[in-house]
């Protein structure tokens, strides 16, 4: 499991996050949404250790991280722009954590073919990122991340760049992928709609503070405060 315990993060005078504490099961996909500007973005990169907390704790499967570099942490990275590297081929795209961990040209190889099985790709390995669509860039930039078997997944609205329909369609995709792989799984949304209907459960994030975590129906049913009444609706 995830946790977060009391972290705090000032940029300049401004603290972008507040005593944010928060607990996650394993194999559980869990929607990050609040207005923009509301510590989202930061927490995943406190998570992933791209950045580093000014005080509070992060655990990983029990284990302080704190202090471990993002390479070490295990975390795999979809971002919102794909992050594909525009002059590699999709196969060395998805091969690139596999090298960096030094795995045979076998283990590659066999890896690749079956994680483009996965998101449906089969056989795509020699086009360049110019020649896919955005949906399919973005199922390749999931390949990548899921690559290296991290132990936790972030997605950083993965969706955004995409036209709404294409949007859809790669929302329950997500949805059935992440249930068949079982993986721990984060992806920031500041769309209602999305984190609804993809989420096991939701944190509702606001100024840098925790409005409220729950299901979906749970955060109908119960809202806390008037602010997650009124921007779940
Ligand atoms: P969005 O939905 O717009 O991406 P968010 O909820 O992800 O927003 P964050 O990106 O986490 O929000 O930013 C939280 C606050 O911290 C914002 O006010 C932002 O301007 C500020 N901030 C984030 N990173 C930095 C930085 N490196 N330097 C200064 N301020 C920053």
């Amino acid at each position: 499991d995830i946790r977060l315990k009391n972290i705090n993060k000032v940029f300049g005078n401004y603290k972008a996050l507040d005593d944010v504490s928060f607990e996650i099961e394993k194999g559980k996909l869990i929607g990050l949404l609040g207005p923009s500007g509301s510590g989202k973005t930061t927490i995943l990169r406190i998570l992933a250790g791209l950045e580093y907390q000014d005080s509070g704790d992060v655990y990983l499967d029990g284990v302080l991280v704190n202090e471990l570099s993002a390479s070490r942490r295990g975390i795999g990275f979809v971002f919102q722009s794909y992050g594909l590297f525009p002059y590699m081929t999709v196969y060395d795209n998805i091969a690139y954590g596999l090298k960096v961990q030094k795995k045979s040209k076998d283990y590659i190889k066999n890896r690749v073919s079956e994680l483009l099985e996965l998101v449906e790709l089969p056989g795509l390995e020699k086009r360049y990122p110019s020649q896919l669509s955005g949906g399919q860039m973005q199922r390749i930039a999931f390949a990548r991340a899921l690559a290296p078997n991290p132990q936790l997944l972030l997605l950083d609205e993965p969706f955004a760049a995409i036209d709404a329909k294409v949007r859809k369609e790669l929302r329950s995709w997500l949805r059935e992928m992440i249930t068949k792989i079982g993986i721990t799984s984060i992806f920031v949304t500041h769309d209602q709609d999305e984190a609804v209907e993809v989420a096991d459960e939701i944190i509702i994030t606001n100024k840098g503070r925790i409005e409220q975590i729950g299901t979906p129906i749970e955060l109908y049913k119960n809202p806390r405060t008037p602010f997650v009444a009124q921007f779940i609706g």
